[in-house]
């Protein structure tokens, strides 16, 4: 049988082989998305003459450069740095930059391609890319990190600008690296534009842009449990990860009266059965802000265990919001939560969860968010940042928090509309079909050429 959404293919695996082999990561998002558009795509003759399959799961761009650069050293050590702009159907190209030895083609396209759901999502107009480098800043002085943004940006700045594609952060690109960046592109363009979100606030970034991703997760994890009749109040949460989302997402979660018990890194984990609180917080974030440093120092200072070289999915709790990095959440692990009982699955990172950790939690009577509409409140504050931008006024964090609380409520909206049957709520589909009819909408609108 011909696979019906590519002509000439019998499986959705042999057109993904024939046209990105090699890149699991990418296959992997976009069987993720293709069961549940393919009914959407099969009902619209428009769509399927117009081939906005194929066209939707081929990027726009993909560039690859050299960044040639000096260590402290001064030896000249050389590595590849990335663009996808993936698709520019609603808007300029927007998504974050990451530097991490893992960083290949696969990663960035599986990554440029969520984006591209996950910014429609937000309702702000923007198309979706992703970016980085196979860098790795572990153990770098701030003297090479910054030369490292310097040599970056002197090539990533040909094909970015306010109105083709303004990358942000993401692992291991935050503040500090933005700032340089920024700084390399105004030395290079002569010119102070809105060509990066997550800036500091004294050169024209937004408030709450750090917070926005955590807040953002626990807004629509809010939204889900009161579309059930229920609340976080007392509510027992394991988070996976120290960095931006996870720690932001914990210091939400508390402040809405639920009991984080667990964070992450990539050498353990630690279990702290008293919960978390804001002192405990503010403490992982200046200890992880050190470099080469783990969770471990946590257990002295605060008691609790230290578990070294897994990840927190075997500890009991109502919640748990994966927010480290993709994959780190297997088929053993999702069936080990959902023995424990657990009530919600939250994805703060991008495509945390394996395929057949999705299936396990899809099959099961759980709420289950994806990350590409439950981690969409960063994104959505870097849109509000591209308006502050171009308005060169900025808005107060309340104002701020206010929205990102109002855009999150409205994406879970939109994947309650899609997504729900026999009323159950399939989060994945709701976000990936309403997603998706804004982009198609928008390309099919705008002709072929
Ligand atoms: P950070 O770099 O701030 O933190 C990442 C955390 O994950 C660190 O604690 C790190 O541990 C841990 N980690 C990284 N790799 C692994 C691994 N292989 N196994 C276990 N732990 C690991 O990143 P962010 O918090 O910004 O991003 C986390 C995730 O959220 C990513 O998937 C990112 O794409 C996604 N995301 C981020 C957004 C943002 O606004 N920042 C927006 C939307 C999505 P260690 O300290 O040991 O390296």
């Amino acid at each position: 049988m011909t696979f019906s959404l590519a002509d000439g293919y019998d499986s959705l695996e042999d057109f993904l082989d024939a046209r990105a082999p090699n890149q699991p990561e990418f296959h992997q998002a976009v069987t993720e998305v293709t069961d549940d558009i393919k009914p959407i795509i099969d009902a619209h003759p428009e769509f399927k003459s117009a081939n906005i399959f194929e066209r939707l799961v081929e990027p726009e761009q993909v560039i690859s450069f050299r960044v040639a650069w000096q260590n402290d050293a001064n030896e000249i050590e050389v590595n590849r740095g990335y663009r996808v702009q993936f698709n520019g159907a609603i808007g300029p190209f927007k998504g974050g930059l990451r530097f991490h030895p893992s960083v290949n083609t696969s990663v960035l396209k599986f990554l440029g391609f969520e984006q591209t759901f996950k910014n429609a999502l937000t309702g702000l107009p923007m198309g979706g890319g992703k970016g980085g480098s196979d860098f790795d800043p572990s153990g770098r002085s701030d003297q090479e990190i910054m030369r490292f943004c310097n040599a970056f940006m002197q090539q990533l700045y040909r094909y970015i600008g306010p109105d083709i594609d303004v990358p942000a952060g993401d692992i291991n690109v935050g503040a500090r690296e933005i700032g340089y960046l920024f700084g390399a592109y105004r030395r290079i363009t002569n010119r102070f534009q809105g060509v990066l979100t997550g800036k500091g606030q004294s050169f024209g970034g937004s408030e709450m842009r750090t917070e926005a991703t955590g807040y953002g997760l626990v807004y629509f994890l809010a939204e889900m449990l009161k579309h059930d009749s229920d609340d976080l109040d007392g509510k027992s949460v394991i988070i996976s990860g120290a960095g931006n989302v996870a720690t932001h997402a914990a210091e939400k979660a508390v402040s809405l009266g639920a009991k984080v018990i667990t964070l992450s890194d990539s050498a353990g984990f630690i279990h702290d059965p008293d919960g978390l609180t804001q002192e405990k917080i503010d403490w992982v974030r200046a200890h992880k802000a050190k470099k080469g440093t783990t969770l471990e120092a946590y257990v002295s200072k605060f008691g609790g265990d230290w578990t070294a070289g897994k990840g927190p999915w075997g500890v009991k709790a109502d919640i748990a919001a994966p927010c480290a990095t993709q994959n780190e959440l297997d088929k053993d692990s999702a069936k080990m939560l959902i023995d424990n009982g657990v009530l919600a699955v939250i994805e703060g990172a991008n495509m945390p969860s394996t395929a057949a950790a999705k299936a396990v939690f899809r099959s099961a009577d759980i709420l289950f968010a994806p990350g590409k509409a439950a981690n969409a409140g960063g994104v959505a504050v870097s849109g509000l940042e591209i308006s502050q931008d171009r308005m060169r006024r900025l808005s107060d964090a309340d104002q701020i928090d206010e929205t990102l609380e109002g855009i999150m409520t409205d994406i879970h909206a939109a994947c309650v509309e899609e997504g729900t049957r026999d009323g159950h709520v399939d989060y994945s589909k709701g976000a990936n079909i309403a997603g998706f009819r804004k982009v198609a909408d928008a390309m099919l609108s705008q002709g072929v050429g």
